[in-house]
């Protein structure tokens, strides 16, 4: 793991022992900190919310080592009948939007109606950038210090599948530490938004007023995979066009099918930074939620997700499985070279290469 992201997962820990430890008492936490704790010791401390062993427990999952690997699974088969019981939101909007700032006024608002709730990111580009969101969490101070709010950074990992699949196991550790409102925030730009749909429950598209899709970046199927767009910075002299924004967008998302819940996606305004219209979003939140348990649709979405996650999972498996493989990475180049010589063509090489690789496994 990249030293930037580890010293910023420590970040709200290290606050408070700044406070309450001496430079010596601070060597023997750190030096405890590099015994990999027992997986009963992990899990025992996940239930009881331990926030800490939370935190080392997703640093094992995102972890490339394959011991750590396996002492992450163990962790997550444990902590996995104790998940299930949050509500699941995903944020998306382009850079700029106030995704931070909203979730920073979203967050407080729950917390202040005694939820816990943990931030996650899904942003494949922070390995590449040195993480886009939620890198600087900074931009979050308030919920960074608020006991009942638990953020993380985005893992970095070369795939979007792999930081995906990473996002997905922490959810779970996160729900078993107690958290009852997931939030996994991403980069509406990309195939990320595609991802996080199929893990939430429910997915808001953050917008500004005045800037026109092509600006914003926003792919028509975002909006169709929304639930509810929020119009952000709707203060001062952008009241009238977030408001204009809301009638269009509203009219828009009339021309869409309806939801298989039979939700009708709203549009809602909002300004982060001046915390109006926090309230309303939470509600219909919950409105949506309540609609959807009632019908049954809530169970049976998250039954679509976990089966298509075994899908993606076993896809993702064999892809590495394959590539990975030492003869195969050889046959590969050679029949590479074939190609080029116009002596056999692409799909008698990957006929060829997955019946050895299917003979060698
Ligand atoms: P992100 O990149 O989507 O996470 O956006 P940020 O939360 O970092 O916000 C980008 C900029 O917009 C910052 O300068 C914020 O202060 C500003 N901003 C965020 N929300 C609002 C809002 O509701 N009203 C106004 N006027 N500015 C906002």
């Amino acid at each position: 793991m990249a030293k930037k992201q580890t010293s910023a997962l420590f970040h709200k820990e290290g606050v408070s022992q700044q406070e309450t430890t001496s430079k010596s008492s601070a060597k023997i936490i750190k030096s405890n900190r590099s015994k990999i704790p027992s997986i009963k010791k992990f899990v025992t401390e996940i239930l009881a919310g331990n926030i800490s062993y939370l935190s080392r427990a997703i640093t094992l999952i995102e972890s490339t080592n394959e011991k750590h690997q396996e002492k992450a699974n163990t962790i997550l088969e444990q902590c996995l009948p104790f998940a299930n019981k949050s509500i699941r939101i995903g944020i998306t909007g382009v850079p700029g939007v106030g995704k931070s700032t909203f979730i920073e006024a979203f967050g407080k608002q729950l917390t202040s109606n005694h939820k816990k709730v943990a931030v996650l990111a899904v942003d494949p580009s922070s390995s590449i950038n040195k993480g886009s969101i939620l890198g600087d969490k900074t931009r979050m101070e308030e919920l960074v210090n608020d006991k009942n709010a638990f953020i993380r950074p985005s893992p970095s990992g070369s795939s979007l599948g792999g930081v995906a699949q990473k996002t997905r196991e922490s959810i779970i550790l996160c729900e078993a530490a107690g958290f009852d409102t997931i939030i996994i925030e991403t980069v509406g730009v990309g195939q990320s938004e595609t991802m996080v749909h199929s893990m939430v429950d429910f997915f808001l598209l953050l917008k500004i007023a005045g800037a026109g899709d092509e600006l914003q970046g926003i792919k028509r199927g975002i909006i169709e995979m929304a639930d509810a767009i929020v119009i952000n910075k709707s203060d001062g002299e952008n009241i009238r066009n977030a408001h204009i924004a809301k009638v269009e967008f509203s009219r828009a998302l009339h021309l869409y099918p309806p939801k298989e819940s039979g939700w009708q996606p709203k549009v809602l305004t909002a300004s982060a930074i001046e915390n109006i219209g926090i309230g309303a979003v939470s509600e219909m939140i919950d409105q949506y939620i309540s609609l959807a348990k009632e019908q049954g649709f809530f169970s049976a979405k998250r039954n679509n997700q976990n089966t298509f996650w075994l899908q993606t999972t076993i896809q993702q498996n064999l892809h590495d499985s394959f590539f990975k493989n030492k003869y195969i990475s050889v046959a590969l180049q050679q029949e590479i070279e074939l190609l080029k010589s116009g002596k056999t063509t692409p799909f008698n090489a990957a006929k060829k290469l997955l019946k050895s690789y299917n003979e060698q496994t």
